[in-house]
Formats: C-alpha cells, structure tokens, sequence
C-alpha cells in the first residue's frame, strides 16, 4: 500500500514509521534484521529505506601521489527494500536522490522499483558530494529534488524519457519530499524554503516528511505556515532521539535547527552517553505524546541504525 493510503485507512489514528540506514559495504542483512525485528510487533505502517551517493577517497600512491577512487559505502537501497517488504510484509520506501544520478539513471532506478512492487518513494535532492561545499547536479542530472518529482510524476502519467516511447506502462508511485520546520541550511529564509517545498508539490509530491526537530512548537509553526500556503497534502514528523553529548553540537551544524534550552541542560548534567541516550528517549516520548495528540499522521522514527532507543518509545506511545 502506498503511505497516502495508510494515512487514509488510519482514519485520523496515529501510525508508526521509521527509517533506515543499508548496511555498511561489507555487512550482511544481519544487523537489520536484529534491530528490525523487535520493531515489527510495533505494525509499523512503512520502513523507510536511506539512499547514500558515492564519496570520494584519495589514497597515497608509492610515488607520493594522491589517486582519486569514487565509493558507495552504503550501496543496495533498493534491494534492501525489496528484501524488507519479503520478510516482513511491510511496505518499503526507498529514497531517491537527484545527486549522483543523471536523469536516465532515475528512470531506470524507478522502472526497477515498479517492478519489485514498491509503491511509495522519497524524493531527494541530496547533500552536496564529499568534499564540495554546495550541491553540483550531474550533466542531465536534477538540480533539485523537485526535478526528481516531475519525473516521477511524468512516469505516472506514462511519460518516458524517450518521447516516441507509445503505450508505455504508467507507474503509479505515491510521492514523498523534505520538508524543515526550521529551514533547509542553504535556505535564506524560511519563506524561500516555504515557496520551493511548494513547487515540489506542484509538481506531483504526495505528502511531506520532516527533518528532525526537537521542539514541537517549530513542527506546529511549519504545518501552520504551509496550509497557509496552500500546501495541503500529509506531513509528517520526522523524529530522532538524541544519544550522544556531541550531537549538541552536531546536529545545529549539520541541519541547521536548534536544540532547546531545556534539553541542553539536561544533557549537560549527563555523565556519559548511556544516560544521554536514555535522556533523548525520554525526550522523544515526550514529544511523541504532544504529536499524536495534535493527530499527526504518523510518528516517523529515525533509527540510525540502532532501534534499542526506538522500541522504549514505541512501548510509551503505541
Ligand atoms: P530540495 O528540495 O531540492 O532543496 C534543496 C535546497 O534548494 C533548499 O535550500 C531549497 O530551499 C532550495 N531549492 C529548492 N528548489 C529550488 C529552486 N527551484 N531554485 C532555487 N532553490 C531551490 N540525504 C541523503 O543523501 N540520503 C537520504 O536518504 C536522505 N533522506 C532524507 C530524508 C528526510 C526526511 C530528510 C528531511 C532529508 C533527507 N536527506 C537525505 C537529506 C537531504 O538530501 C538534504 O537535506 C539535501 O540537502 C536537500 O534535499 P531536498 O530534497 O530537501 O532538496
């Protein structure tokens, strides 16, 4: 089923979704598989599937020289998905990043995900590429992520690349894209942000995930200020617990949003991470308590990985 479609059978109920990360290159499903399966008593309604672009190493040569060498160290997001939806009969939704793909590529990777079964897709942009400062677009690639969601659209509406293409199957994706209660970090200004979250759903997205925050009041102000917009398609929260000293200073920098006053000082008074990561559980099921209340559509959990954390506030909540 696709995400809008669990969304409409909840009936205004609560659903419960997470996100995860492919395995290192080199690991097996293993791992996964740990932290997945105590989540599956949970019912989550979706599992979210992260997609990680090429980086870039350099290594020293005898001579003295650098070699550049291009790697994937995350690879098999599709196939992770697929793997997900066998096992546990759950809906999978891999990401789909307009960085490190041309235009023929993304077709491809979308016929390839029609023909596993997969419904649903979040469409991304991405970050720029390890080593540059902002985001450079492959030749033919997409500059932003609402590039990404016209070609999906078009290929819903059997639209292919090749325009003599006749009769050609129309997929029928259900459509995610990023939202920031706080603005995306290159943004000038919140407004800025507001207008081109709403030329991505102009341009056929379904419904919105948000990036992390961990004040509730930012998530209520953001869903405020795009149905004032006219951007009235699902949002959903997106939410994770905090479980290390040196996120309080990570997390500003890297996504550009604040960590409250309260929560810092609470941090503070921790004498190592065991007692921040129990600290961002509770922090997280007290957030969660306020969302649901609000009827958001979905709780949406961002796992990093490791799901110990996500099981404690899945016991308080649902
Ligand atoms: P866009 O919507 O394209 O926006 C990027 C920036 O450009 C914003 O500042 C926006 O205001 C601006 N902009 C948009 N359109 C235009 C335009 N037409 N003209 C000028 N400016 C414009 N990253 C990964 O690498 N892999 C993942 O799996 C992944 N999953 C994510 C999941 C969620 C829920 C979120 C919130 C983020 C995720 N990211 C992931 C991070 C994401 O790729 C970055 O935040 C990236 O920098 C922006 O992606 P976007 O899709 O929001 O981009």
């Amino acid at each position: 089923m696709k995400v809008t479609e669990h969304i409409e059978k909840a009936k205004g109920e609560t659903l419960f979704s997470l996100e995860i990360l492919p395995p290192l290159k080199g690991q097996s499903m293993k791992d996964i598989i740990t932290n997945l399966d105590p989540l599956m008593g949970f019912n989550p309604a979706f599992v979210d599937v992260t997609y990680h672009r090429e980086e870039v190493v350099y290594d020293e040569l005898p001579n003295g020289l650098l070699q550049k060498r291009n790697i994937r160290k995350r690879p098999s997001t599709v196939a992770i998905s697929t793997a997900i939806q066998h096992r546990y009969n759950v809906d999978a939704v891999p990401h789909l990043l307009a960085g490190g793909f041309n235009k023929d590529e993304t077709e491809n990777a979308l016929i390839e995900m029609d023909f596993l079964g997969i419904e649903s897709v979040l469409a991304l942009r991405g970050d720029a590429a390890h080593g540059e400062t902002y985001f450079k677009a492959l030749k033919d690639g997409h500059e932003y992520a609402e590039g990404v969601v016209k070609q999906i659209d078009d290929l819903n509406n059997g639209k292919y690349l090749d325009d003599k293409m006749e009769n050609a199957h129309a997929t029928n994706f259900c459509i995610g894209v990023a939202g920031y209660p706080e603005k995306h970090m290159e943004s000038p200004n919140i407004e800025t942000d507001l207008e081109y979250l709403k030329a991505k759903v102009n341009a056929g997205a379904d419904y919105i995930v948000t990036q992390m925050f961990f004040d509730n009041k930012k998530f209520f102000d953001f869903v405020d200020s795009c149905r004032k917009k006219g951007i009235n398609i699902p949002i959903i929260p997106g939410i994770k617990p905090l479980s290390t000293k040196s996120q309080l200073r990570l997390l500003p920098h890297r996504f550009s949003l604040d960590i409250p006053c309260d929560l810092k000082r609470e941090v503070d008074k921790c004498k190592d991470n065991k007692e921040v990561r129990q600290l961002g559980v509770e922090w997280a099921i007290e957030q969660s308590k306020e969302l649901k209340v609000a009827g958001v559509p979905t709780l949406h959990y961002y796992t990093m990985g490791k799901s110990d954390n996500i099981q404690k506030i899945a016991k308080a909540i649902f």
